[in-house]
C-alpha cells in the first residue's frame, strides 16, 4: 500500500511549525487512541500512521532528511527501522492519565485559554517552494540547476530594522508594549491583537524610507541549486535559510526545490533500476546474435542475444541503471532490456520463398495443442 506524504497524514503545510505539527498530532491522537476505539482496526491504522508522522516530522533532523529526500532518505537511515523511543517514553504519562491536562503538559499546550499578555516573539520567516525540470539523465547522475526566486530578505538601509538610521522604536503607546489590549466585556476580560503595533509591542517613529518601517525588502536572486545524483520525479531538495526573512530576530524559512523529471525517449525507470525495449528480428532471435544498445551513459554495449530467445525476454545488464541517492556513484542498479521479436509485415519474393522452405524444413503443425497462460 503507498504511504501517505507525513504532512497529509497530520493535515499540516509543508512550512508548519513544531508547534502546529504538536497539535495536530494531539488532536488524531486523542481521536483515534486504540482505547477509545475497541476493535476500530481502521481507528488504530490511522493512530499509527500518525505517530509515525510525528515521530519523523518533530525530529528536525529527521524531518530534514525527509524534506529533501521523501521516504527512501527515511528508510535509509536505520535500515526503515523507525525509534519511537522519544514518542513512548512520553506515551506513558499520556494515555496514563486524563486525556487532555498530560497532553497538555507533554506538549505544552494550554493554548489560548489564559488571555494573559504575550509579547510578539521572535517569528520564523516562511518557507517558499520552487519547481525544476530537469532531464532524465540529469536525475540519473545529478546536475546543477539555476534558479530566479524572490524572497523577503533583512532590509540592509535598517538592518532589517524598519527604523531609519539614528531613529529608533520605542514602546506601543496603545498597548504599553504588551502587544494586546483587554476590553471588559461581562463578566470577561477579552484581548485581542493591538491594532497600532500589530502585536509587536513596539512603534517605529520613523520608518526606514527604503522598506517602509517593515525591515524586509523583496530580492530576486539568482543561485545554483546542486541536484544529487539518484533523485527521482517528486524529490525534494531542501535549502535551509534561503526562504523568507524571519521577523524580530526569527530564524529564516526555508527553500524547497521540488524536482520533476521529463520522461525519456525509451527508459523507464524503478527506483535504481532502467528497463527499456529493444526490437530484434526473427533471424536474430532464432540463430542468436551480437548487438550494440544505447546505455543512459551515452555509451554502447555489446549484448549477445542467445539463439532460439523466446519474445519478451529480459536480459540483465549489471550497474548500467541508476545509483542510490547519497550512496556511492559506482554503485548503480540494473539496466533491463525486454527483446522485442519484430515479426516482418512484408516480405519481398526471395524472403517469402525461403520463408516457405524453412516452413516445409520446420514441418509445420495444423493442429496445434493449446497451453496454459503463463502466469
Ligand atoms: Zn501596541
Ligand atoms: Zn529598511
Amino acid at each position: 500500500m503507498a504511504k501517505r506524504d507525513y504532512y497529509e497524514v497530520l493535515g499540516v503545510p509543508k512550512g508548519a511549525s513544531q508547534e502546529e505539527i504538536k497539535k495536530a498530532y494531539r488532536k488524531l491522537a486523542i481521536a483515534n487512541h486504540p482505547d477509545k476505539n475497541p476493535g476500530d482496526k481502521a481507528a488504530e491504522e490511522r493512530f499509527k500512521e500518525a505517530t509515525e508522522a510525528y515521530e519523523v516530522l518533530s525530529d528536525e533532523k529527521k524531518r530534514q532528511t525527509y524534506d529533501q529526500f521523501g521516504f527512501a532518505g527515511i528508510d535509509g537511515m536505520n535500515g526503515g527501522a523507525h525509534d519511537y523511543s522519544n514518542v513512548y517514553r512520553d506515551f506513558g504519562d499520556i494515555f496514563g492519565g486524563g486525556f487532555s491536562d498530560i497532553f497538555e503538559s507533554f506538549f505544552g499546550g494550554g493554548g489560548g485559554r489564559s488571555a494573559g499578555r504575550s509579547q510578539a516573539g521572535p517569528e520564523s520567516g516562511a518557507s517558499l517552494r520552487y519547481d525544476v525540470e530537469i532531464d532524465f539523465a540529469e536525475a540519473v547522475f545529478g546536475t546543477k540547476v539555476e534558479i530566479s526566486y524572490a524572497h523577503q530578505v533583512a532590509c540592509d538601509s535598517c538592518g532589517g530594522t524598519g527604523a531609519r538610521a539614528g531613529s529608533g522604536k520605542k514602546i506601543c503607546p496603545t498597548c504599553n508594549g504588551t502587544g494586546q489590549i483587554r476590553r471588559n466585556s461581562g463578566f470577561f476580560a477579552i484581548a485581542s491583537t493591538c491594532p497600532t503595533c500589530n502585536g509587536t509591542g513596539s512603534v517605529i517613529d520613523n520608518p526606514c524610507s527604503e522598506c517602509h518601517g517593515t525591515g524586509v525588502k523583496r530580492k530576486q536572486q539568482k543561485i545554483k541549486v546542486t541536484i544529487p545524483a539518484g533523485v527521482d520525479n517528486g524529490s525534494r531538495v531542501v535549502l535551509s535559510g534561503m526562504g523568507d526573512a524571519g521577523a524580530n530576530g526569527g530564524p529564516a524559512g526555508d527553500l524547497y526545490v521540488y524536482v520533476n523529471v521529463r520522461r525519456h525517449k525509451f527508459f523507464v525507470r524503478d527506483g535504481q533500476d532502467l528497463y527499456c525495449q529493444i526490437p530484434i528480428s526473427i533471424t536474430q532471435a532464432v540463430l542468436g546474435a551480437d548487438i550494440e544498445v544505447p546505455t543512459i551513459d551515452g555509451q554502447k554495449v555489446k549484448v549477445a542475444i542467445p539463439s532460439g530467445v523466446q519474445n519478451g525476454k529480459m536480459l540483465r545488464l549489471r550497474g548500467r541503471g541508476v545509483p542510490r541517492l547519497r550512496g556511492p556513484l559506482d554503485q548503480r542498479g540494473d539496466m533491463y532490456i525486454k527483446l522485442q521479436v519484430d515479426i516482418p509485415k512484408r516480405l519481398n519474393t526471395k524472403a517469402k520463398q525461403l520463408m516457405r522452405e524453412l516452413a516445409e524444413a520446420l514441418g509445420e503443425n495444423n493442429a496445434p495443442e493449446p497451453v496454459a497462460f503463463e502466469e
